[in-house]
C-alpha cells in the first residue's frame, strides 16, 4: 500500500484568536518579480476545492476585506482560498518551494511523450465490463 503523506497546510495567518501563525506583513516583498507573483496567485486560484465547508469568511489580515471561505489543494499543499489575494494584492512572498511548484505547473520541463501504454490498451469487452 502506498503511504500518502498528509497535506501540508500553508497560508494561515496570525490573529488574536490564533497567535501561533506567522504575520503576512513580515513576508511582504515589494521587489518581488510581478511575473512570478502573478503566476503563483494564478496557481493558488487553480487548486482543487477541498470537499468540506470551512467556518466562514476570513478577513484579510492586511486590508481587512472578506477574503474567501473555501480551501484548496494541489495534492501536496492545502491552503485557504484567500491566499492568492495576499500574494497578488499585497506581494506576500511564499517560500521558494511553493513558487517552484507553480512554475513547474505552468511549464512542464519534460515534453518527451510515451505513447506505448495507451497504444497497447484494448477496448474492454462486454465480459470485462460485467465482471466489474
Ligand atoms: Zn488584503
Amino acid at each position: 500500500m502506498v503511504d500518502i503523506p498528509p497535506l501540508r497546510l500553508i497560508g494561515y495567518w496570525w490573529s488574536l484568536d490564533a497567535p501561533e501563525w506567522p504575520r503576512p506583513q513580515d513576508w511582504v516583498d515589494p521587489d518581488w518579480s510581478p511575473e512570478e507573483r502573478d503566476l503563483l496567485a494564478l496557481y493558488l486560484e487553480s487548486g482543487m476545492r477541498a470537499p468540506y465547508a470551512t467556518a466562514g469568511f476570513s478577513p484579510c489580515r492586511i486590508c481587512a476585506m472578506a477574503n474567501g471561505s473555501l480551501e484548496f489543494t494541489d495534492g501536496v499543499f492545502l491552503w485557504p482560498q484567500g491566499l492568492a489575494h495576499y500574494v497578488r494584492e499585497h506581494s506576500v512572498r511564499l517560500p521558494d518551494e511553493i513558487v517552484r511548484r507553480a512554475q513547474q505547473w505552468a511549464e512542464p520541463t519534460n515534453w518527451e511523450v510515451d505513447m506505448t501504454w495507451w497504444k497497447k490498451l484494448k477496448a474492454p469487452t462486454s465480459a470485462d465490463r460485467s465482471s466489474l
